[in-house]
């Protein structure tokens, strides 16, 4: 628990983002979490999984923009990751995942209406092409915001996906709120660190509260869009699939990148419609930290491959 508080601090601390970055044996095991630092590195990634069987979300990596300008090369590295993703002709096999926070959400000033100007073309390329965008969730102060983007967003492109957060006490009341006919939700357990007062802390509650708000979404009349890699969740779904009778396109697995990959194939071979969530760019840090705090085989497999240098 100390050391995943550590890992998600220092996913924040730019001194640390320099040592970690800057190490070669570091990018080697960043490899396998993400598809590549260039757009058609990335590309090649969905070729493969997509013959694979897997739909996918592209997630062009970056967060915690604080200037204008750097909120517009987000939007156009999207558009740009859109426009690449069209001739390959996926429809809604390759959508794409933001974070407002990359389009300028964490402006002090006008940050919402900045990244909901931003964002905008994105879906509206998305839903020219045939396909959708999801919005990321991030830190729960932000999550208020993101909802209310998502909000403005669902009005025109009401395809639009948002992300809620199994860890978080609010969430099982915005499961509630989201569990309506055309809304597509991602419900995971949430990566970063938060306070007692806004999140459960143990492990225990965070899945308890994930099993109630898988019912919820399962149950409700939207798309529910189960992120995660435990085996029990995966099983709950099924069970609750079969129980309610929801045809196999009502609803779909994610996993990321590079986890659980056989798990992926497994669940696609079946029949289940199975995401992966594709992250790629140079702003890999943020992102890479989370992954290891998550887990300590992953923390492990780094610390052996920076003694060894292999
Ligand atoms: C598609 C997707 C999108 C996401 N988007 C967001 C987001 O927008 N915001 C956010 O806060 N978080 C997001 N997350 C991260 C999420 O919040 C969790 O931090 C992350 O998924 C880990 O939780 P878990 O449900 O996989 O279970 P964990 O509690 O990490 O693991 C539970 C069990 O899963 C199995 N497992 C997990 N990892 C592995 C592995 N590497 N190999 C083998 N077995 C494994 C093990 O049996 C383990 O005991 C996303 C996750 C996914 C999958």
């Amino acid at each position: 628990m100390l050391t995943q508080k550590a890992l998600l601090a220092a996913a924040r601390r730019p001194g640390l983002r320099k040592v970690v970055t800057g190490t070669p044996v570091t990018r080697r095991v960043v490899e396998r979490f993400v598809a590549g630092e260039t757009l058609p590195e990335a590309i090649e990634v969905v070729q493969a999984l997509t013959v694979d069987g897997l739909a996918v979300t592209l997630d062009h990596l970056g967060e915690d923009v604080t200037d204008r300008s750097e909120a517009q090369r987000t939007r156009d590295a999207y558009l740009a990751a859109l426009e690449a993703l069209a001739p390959l002709d996926l429809g809604r096999a390759a959508e794409v995942s933001v974070k407002l926070s990359a389009f300028g959400q964490a402006l002090p000033v006008g940050g919402d209406d900045l990244a909901l100007e931003l964002v905008r073309p994105v879906v509206e390329l998305a839903t020219s092409l045939g396909t959708t965008v999801t919005l990321d969730m991030e830190e729960s102060h932000t999550v208020d915001s993101t909802l209310g983007v998502l909000a403005e967003l669902r009005r025109d492109h009401p395809g639009t996906g948002a992300v809620l957060q199994a860890m978080l006490r609010r969430t099982e009341d915005d499961a509630r709120a989201l569990a309506v006919p055309g809304s597509r939700v991602r419900l995971v357990k949430g990566a970063y660190h938060e306070p007692a007062s806004v999140a459960h802390q143990d492990r225990a509650a965070v899945d308890a509260a994930y099993g109630r708000c898988l019912e919820t979404l399962v149950r409700g009349p939207g798309y529910p869009m189960v992120g995660t890699h435990d085996p029990r969740f995966v099983q709950q779904t099924l069970d609750l699939v079969a129980e309610t009778g929801r045809p196999a396109d009502s609803y779909e697995f994610q996993l990321l990148y590079g986890i659980r990959p056989d798990e992926q194939t497994r669940l696609a071979a079946e029949g289940h419609t199975v995401r992966a969530y594709v992250p790629y760019g140079a702003d890999w840090y943020g992102y890479f930290m989370r992954r290891l705090a998550e887990r300590p085989a992953n923390l492990q497999f780094f610390l052996r491959s920076l003694a060894t240098k292999s």
